[in-house]
């Protein structure tokens, strides 16, 4: 029997399977202003925990401009609370992952995705698939992370759904599934059709409740409503049970299908819906790719990779956070646990549980949670923590910068001030740098404007170090690689200044625009190029 194969095995007999099989682990994608803050203090809801929800909404209000969001990004103890948002619905636990909310695409976002099973797609009903949702769905597909697609604001004028699927199929080429169908448009909105049972749920009959939907006839629908064609709708829902594919769950489980439903996350209507099927068809804790080997959930043996590093609350202390999922095994406080990267043993003494009801006693955390772990910089993002086993997770992903900057130190006598705040810096994940060989100022490279806004302030306020960024020559960085040693070393040496090294020392290629980009890559054959790195 394989390794694998006796893993596996293994695996299925764990005392620790109960625990993995009723964990869900899940983020939500959106474009700004679809309902994502909303929706995730509604399922809050659910879970009974209010308190967060609170803060949430809080967040919510407070996040709109740019100022604001550095605000809180100072004010650390909300964003760290809701990085993480775990809750218990029907004896499943569900860890709500948090992706930045602000305009910016950031690495965080892509990493954050990393860590996830499963994602909940919330589109606004009268806008359709948007910018960043396509952005955020081709990260998932990359991953061939399933989706359950939220249909929002059906209380408002919308589109036809019928249109929204087909959105949905031609530009995202994903097969879709209704689980509900509205009933009534906009004002006229009275609830949704459950496909499976064939009942209606009524807005004003308390959609906030889960369970079997009110039978209603169709036909006695126009009474609630005189402004709806009860043999219209009998019509519309004819069609779509012709016209939709059956739900399938191999082909969601794999990426292709997207089971939608239809809703309301201001009124509190669908919410259920999508909870309750998140908790039947999102799949729990998946087995992990390491170097190795792949890593099954249920393994008895403790092993997690790091996403995430936020920076403390007191900037005084140079400690940080670094938020680790667990793939496999059980994580109990003063533990002892490899980092892999360095061979080093660590105490995990204060590990940080996300456990909404109880935090305060939650004392273990099982593959698909994520846990907060204090250190003053040890901890790097895409490291391997183990019970002693020699592996290392990998599709952590580093994305080349869509923005690179030179740094300008006003002192020039704080230049190895800024060395070292730049390196903790890229640690952290707050930006990317890269040093160029022939000894020019470091670069930084960023996927998006606002990161940049949080270095420069960042910078001033934690190390005293007035920067400015200028616009350099390079516009572009891409790793490479060659099959072998001399092509390699030939193609650095025939490209000195741009070339630089990254954070872990893996070299660059800097070019000063696509077209150079695409020139070299034709004039250098054995070297390939990449903007997507994984993370060591
Ligand atoms: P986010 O940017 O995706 O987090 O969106 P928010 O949750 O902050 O919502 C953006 C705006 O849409 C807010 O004004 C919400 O009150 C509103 N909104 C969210 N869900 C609904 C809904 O179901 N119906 C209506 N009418 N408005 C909604």
């Amino acid at each position: 029997m394989s390794d694998t194969a006796l893993a596996a095995e293994s695996a299925s007999q764990s005392p620790l399977a109960h625990e993995v099989k009723r964990r869900r682990t899940f983020a939500i994608i959106s474009h700004p202003d679809a309902g994502k803050t909303t929706l995730t203090e509604k399922l809050l809801l659910f879970g009974g925990a209010i308190n967060l929800a609170g803060q949430v909404k809080a967040k919510g209000e407070r996040r709109s401009t740019r100022s604001d969001w550095m605000k809180i990004e100072r004010d650390r103890g909300i964003s760290v609370v809701t990085s993480v948002m775990t809750f218990e619905f029907n004896d499943l636990v569900f860890n709500l992952l948090d992706t930045p909310g602000h305009e910016d695409f950031s690495e965080d976002t892509y990493r954050t995705l990393t860590a996830v099973d499963s994602a909940v797609m919330v589109i606004d009903a009268a806008k359709g698939i948007e910018d960043r949702t396509r952005k955020l769905f081709e990260v998932c597909r990359l991953r061939d992370i399933p989706i359950v697609t939220f249909i929002n604001k059906m209380d408002r004028e919308s589109r036809d759904p019928f249109d929204l699927m087909d959105e949905i199929e031609k530009t995202l080429a994903l097969d879709t599934t209704p689980m509900t169908w509205p009933v009534g448009r906009g004002r006229d909105f009275l609830g949704t059709y459950d496909i499976a049972t064939g009942g209606v749920r009524l807005l004003e009959g308390g959609g906030a409740k889960t369970g079997e939907a009110e039978q209603i006839a169709i036909a006695d629908l126009a009474s609630r409503n005189p402004n709806l064609d009860a043999a219209a709708v009998s019509e519309e829902l004819e069609l779509v049970s012709e016209a939709c594919k059956p739900f399938d769950l191999e082909s969601f489980r794999e990426g292709h299908l997207t089971p939608v439903f239809f809703g309301s996350a201001l009124r509190n209507f669908g919410v259920g819906d999508l909870l309750e099927g998140l908790g039947r068809y999102a799949p729990a804790p998946r087995a992990q790719d390491s170097a190795a080997r792949k890593v099954e959930a249920a393994e008895p043996k403790m092993s997690a990779f790091v996403f995430k590093i936020q920076a403390n609350m007191d900037p005084n202390h140079r400690d940080r956070i670094a938020f680790a999922r667990l793939c496999s095994g059980k994580l109990t406080r003063g533990m002892k646990a490899k980092l892999v990267r360095t061979g080093k043993n660590m105490t995990l003494s204060a590990p940080q549980f996300f456990f909404a009801q109880d935090r305060a006693i939650a004392d273990e955390a099982f593959a698909g949670d994520v846990v907060g772990i204090p250190n003053h910089g040890t901890l790097r993002i895409g490291d391997t923590l183990t019970e002693g086993e020699d592996i290392q997770f990998v599709g952590v992903p580093s994305f080349a910068p869509e923005i690179l900057r030179r740094v300008r130190l006003g002192d020039a006598m704080k230049a190895k001030k800024l060395k070292e705040a730049l390196q903790q810096m890229s640690e952290e994940g707050v930006v990317q740098v890269f040093r160029p060989r022939d000894g020019s100022p470091a670069m930084v490279g960023v996927v998006g404007q606002l990161q940049l806004d949080v270095l420069k302030a960042r910078l001033e306020a934690e190390y005293a170090l007035p920067v400015d960024f200028e616009i350099s020559e390079f516009q572009l960085a891409r790793w490479f690689s060659a099959d072998d040693r001399k092509t390699f070393d030939t193609f650095v040496n025939a490209n000195g200044s741009g070339i630089a090294e990254d954070v872990d020392g893996d070299l660059v290629y800097l070019a000063k625009n696509e077209f150079y980009l695409g020139y070299t890559r034709e004039r250098s054959p054995g070297i390939t190029f990449t903007n997507v790195k994984d993370v060591k």
